[in-house]
């Protein structure tokens, strides 16, 4: 009896062993870790990121620059220059850089005059003399570029500059203002526009803050 008994004993363990494996190969359950495969999947995805290769097209369907007031303070006649910190200039050192396209296809306009004027880093216009004021003429591709300092406050206005385009021919084709990120957005100022808002491009390798603003006008007979 008691031999059978064994015998079936260790015909149950050997079949415990044998039926145990499988449990050990369930691993199988694993493929559940097939899902692993999805996230894999999705690093293609991370690939295709870079891929928005249409930005070409995208710029022409650019809004024009919207114009703003004039102000008070305009002087015609400023000088041809693209550097107006002079010595005795107040205010933190900026570089305003960007180009002059044409509305709808984006062309760059070059030769056209942009006229620049503002107040300096302590809110103040040189309205005696020619002061943070200065045009150039943009190059072939339409770009100007300015080094100049951000403006400061005056009463009921946050930091902004000033600037005009003129076509190559003399005409006036937009007045507008320009605002700078981090420091015009906070203040109460009827006038100010998010659409405005220059680009913040960082600190050139000097450590000078650097911004850019592209403005587009129309630019048709008449
Ligand atoms: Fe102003």
């Amino acid at each position: 009896m008691s031999h059978r008994l064994a015998a079936a004993c260790a015909l149950i363990l050997v079949a415990a062993a044998c039926a145990a494996p499988p449990p050990t190969l369930a691993p199988s359950p694993p493929p559940t870790g097939s899902p692993v495969a999805t996230p894999f999947t999705a690093g293609p995805d991370t690939a295709a990121a870079p891929a928005p290769a249409g930005p070409s097209a995208t710029p022409c369907s650019a809004a024009a620059t919207p114009a703003q007031a004039e102000g008070p303070y305009y002087r015609a006649g400023s000088p041809a220059r693209a550097a107006l910190i002079e010595q005795d200039t107040v205010g933190e050192p900026v570089l305003l850089r960007g180009a002059v396209l044409r509305l709808g296809d984006c062309l760059p306009l070059a030769g056209a005059r942009i006229d620049l004027w503002q107040a300096d880093g302590a809110g103040r216009y040189d309205n005696a003399g020619f002061g943070l004021r200065g045009h150039q003429a943009t190059d072939e591709s339409g770009r100007y570029a300015f080094e100049t300092v951000l403006p400061g406050v005056y009463p009921g206005r946050t930091p902004h500059l000033h600037i005009k385009i003129f076509a190559a021919d003399g005409r006036e084709l937009l007045t507008t203002q320009v605002y700078i990120p981090g420091l015009s957005e906070g203040m109460p100022d009827f006038l100010f526009d998010a659409q405005l808002l220059a680009r913040d491009e960082g600190r050139d390798e000097g450590g000078r803050r650097v911004l850019s603003f592209d403005v587009y006008v129309r630019d048709g007979p008449g």
